[in-house]
Formats: structure tokens, C-alpha cells, sequence
């Protein structure tokens, strides 16, 4: 996947730059040299090197999964809602959310994604999102790079009255911010778009707060109108816009001339059994897009980027190249790491998955077979398909008889 600094558009979404029998070598962590086996062998540096082979198989980049709601919990009561998600947050240990946290990031690393976006979003409480980015922070060495983002979310009963919002901004711009900021807590702040012409006003100020604070915006555009949220991605230089499951043709075309990075999130859709992002619209428009889980235990339970790609290609139309690229390079782009991970080239990290099948075009074929042999994280095995064992020989008579 070596291809040009850019997030990539169009055309060159298609661009893999395969290497048949090839092979890379990392050192320290990171790859040195990423080539036709031949070359990689006959380096001074590989004659040491540990050796795994992957003959037959695909060797690709781990999976950059640039949007998910890892820390919403199973809520206690049986309404699934940010408001459920909060109440048992404020109960829950920091210790128990770590566990579970770290749980969910081990099962993504064996379906081979290496780098997790985490947003936070259970409401605007300080107690539920003080835990989150804490239990964050917390982690001891993590198996995959996480990405925290603080995602601001008013549950409805807090939109409305000016007065909450005024003490909610007091709260966000005076203290929240500035502590994430101190203590590296995010490196985004996001914004759960809601289309009311009443809110635009204090949505701005927000955004301003945020690029003010030093962190670099998003914005979650769920259901029917994101018109508005392309408009503010536009003009605050989002990082990323994610969902647009509902983006019209004008916004498809004002995103194709956009720097802002479309994450699209088909599982969502899938769980929900509503209308799938215009994928196609966006590529022919010249958006960069990414693809990503949309991870929450509850809403979307899918970790697993290869059911995502899957689902791109015969849902949305991508091909498994384009749905590829923007599973890996671009979702890097969306969390501004695309110099050190999202594909194989020298001096990006060694994050490196072996794949159970011979052509990457196989990965929108399958649904739902974890096709990932080996996880390699910074150089190092992370995750190693085991093997089944063989029945004993008197089971199989037994079997038989
Ligand atoms: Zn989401």
C-alpha cells in the first residue's frame, strides 16, 4: 500500500501497489524495508531476522478502525440509550470498565485492527466521561493504539432551555477542555450533530472552544439532515465527518472538495436495517472516505473490520481495494496518524496482519470467518490463530458406530 501522502480519492482509493512474493522486514518496531522477498532477504539487516512465513497468504496492513463506541456499556435497565449508558457508568468501578475495556480492544486486535479510535458520549456528565478518558488513560499497555475522543452528546431533555446550555458551555470551555488538553486525555472532540436551526449558534461555540483547546474536531452526523453538519466539518477544518448514512448529492459534492476525511460505518446500517451511506456519490465526487465499525456493545456489536469491508463492498458498491484503502490508510488520515500507520512502507510502524486467504479480493467475499492468521503489533505477535484439535481415536469409532 505504498501510495502518495495525501488521504486517497478517487482513483487512487483502487491503488494497493501489491507486491507478489514479497515480504517486510521490521526492526525496532518498525518496517525498514518493505520489497520483493528476494531484495528484503539479501539485506544485511534480515540475515538475524525471525522468520514468519506467510507463503499463499495475503500480508497487509492492520486495520486503522477510525470510529467506535467501545466504552458504552450494557446499560442495567433494559432501555438502550445514552442515558441508560450513563447511569450505569456512574456505578460502574474504573477498574471493571478498564477490564471490560481491554476485553473489547484484545478481541479487535485478533480480528486484526491495530489502531482503535474510543469516544466517550454517554451524556453530557462529567462524572460517566471523567471515568471514560480516565479508564483510558488508565490502560497498561494496551494490545492496539487507542485514540480517545471526548464525543459531546445531549441527551434531548438537555437540548433546549438556553440556560443548560450556557452552564454546559461554562462547564466544557472553562474546565473539560482544558484538562483533556493538561492531561492528554483526547486528542478529538466530537460533536453528535443535531439538525435544529435553534442550536447552530451554540454548536459554534463549541467548535471554537475546541480548536481554542488545541484538539482537533469531528462531527457525528446521524439521521436524515447532515446538510448543516457538512456546512460546520467545512468551515472548522473537521478532522472527520462520520455517518452521513442520509448525505444528499450537494453534500456529496461539497465533501468531494473538502480536506475533511467521510467515515462511513455500514455495520451501523446493517444492525439497524436502515438506509446505507452513498459511498459511490462520494467517490465519484472526490471525497476521502474512510470505513469504520461504529463499535458500541449495544447499538452496532460488530468489531470486526472485515465484516465492515465486506459489507462496503456488497452494500455500498465499493470494490475491495477501495473499501481496503479506506479501512486502513484513510481511517489513519481521519485520526491524524497516517505518518506511522495505515500501510506498509519504511519507517511506518511494524503493524502487520497475515490473512488466512491467497487474494485480498477474498475479504468481500467472506461474512462473518475471522480471516486473520497473525496480528503483528510494533514488530511484535500479538494474536496467532491456534490450532483444532484432533478428536481422540476411540471418539471417532464411537462416532462412527
Ligand atoms: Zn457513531
Amino acid at each position: 500500500m505504498r501510495g502518495p501522502k495525501e488521504p486517497r480519492r478517487g482513483a487512487t482509493l483502487e491503488d494497493l501497489a501489491v507486491i507478489h512474493d514479497g515480504a517486510v522486514l521490521i526492526h525496532d518496531g518498525v518496517l525498514k524495508e518493505v520489497g520483493p522477498t528476494r531484495r528484503v532477504e539479501n539485506l544485511a539487516l534480515a540475515r538475524d531476522a525471525i522468520e514468519l512465513n506467510a507463503a499463499g497468504r495475503v500480508v497487509m496492513p492492520g486495520f486503522v478502525d477510525s470510529h467506535t463506541h467501545l466504552m458504552f456499556p450494557l446499560p442495567l435497565t433494559s432501555e438502550a440509550t445514552a442515558t441508560g449508558g450513563t447511569q450505569t457508568i456512574r456505578t460502574m468501578a474504573g477498574s471493571r470498565l478498564a477490564v471490560k475495556a481491554r476485553s473489547h480492544l484484545e478481541a479487535m486486535a485478533r480480528h486484526g485492527s491495530t489502531t482503535v479510535e474510543v469516544k466517550t458520549g454517554c451524556g453530557p456528565d462529567v462524572i460517566a466521561e471523567l471515568k471514560i478518558l480516565r479508564a483510558l488513560a488508565g490502560l497498561k499497555q494496551p494490545p492496539v493504539d487507542v485514540v480517545p475522543t471526548f464525543l459531546l452528546r445531549l441527551p434531548p431533555s438537555r437540548v433546549g432551555p438556553a440556560e443548560h446550555w450556557n452552564a454546559l458551555e461554562a462547564w466544557i470551555g472553562d474546565e473539560f477542555l482544558p484538562k483533556l488538553r493538561r492531561r492528554a486525555w483526547a486528542r478529538f472532540a466530537d460533536l453528535y450533530w443535531l439538525d435544529q436551526p435553534s442550536l447552530l449558534p451554540s454548536w459554534k461555540r463549541y467548535l471554537d472552544l475546541v480548536l481554542r483547546n488545541g484538539l482537533s474536531s469531528k462531527l457525528h452526523a446521524e439521521g436524515p439532515s447532515p446538510s448543516g453538519a457538512v456546512a460546520l466539518a467545512s468551515e472548522y477544518g473537521a478532522s472527520s465527518i462520520d455517518h452521513l448514512e442520509y448525505a444528499t448529492m450537494a453534500d456529496t459534492r461539497a465533501l468531494g472538495c473538502m480536506r475533511t476525511i467521510a467515515t462511513l460505518l455500514p455495520c451501523a446500517s446493517f444492525h439497524s436495517d436502515t438506509q446505507y451511506a452513498p459511498a459511490r456519490g462520494l467517490i465519484q465526487a472526490g471525497a476521502a472516505i474512510a470505513l469504520a465499525t461504529n463499535f458500541n456493545p449495544c447499538l452496532t456489536p460488530v468489531l470486526n473490520m472485515q465484516a465492515v469491508i465486506k459489507l462496503a463492498c456488497c452494500r455500498m458498491g465499493m470494490t475491495p481495494a477501495e473499501a481496503i484503502s479506506a479501512a486502513t490508510i484513510n481511517g489513519a488520515h481521519a485520526l491524524g496518524c497516517a505518518d506511522r500507520v495505515g500501510s506498509l512502507e519504511p519507517g511506518k510502524l511494524g503493524d502487520v496482519l497475515v490473512l488466512n486467504i491467497s487474494d485480498y479480493r477474498e475479504l468481500a467475499h467472506h461474512f462473518g470467518t475471522n480471516l486473520v492468521r497473525t496480528t503483528v503489533k510494533r514488530g511484535e505477535i500479538i494474536w496467532e490463530d491456534g490450532k483444532v484439535a484432533p478428536r481422540a481415536a476411540e471418539d471417532l469409532r464411537t462416532g462412527s458406530a
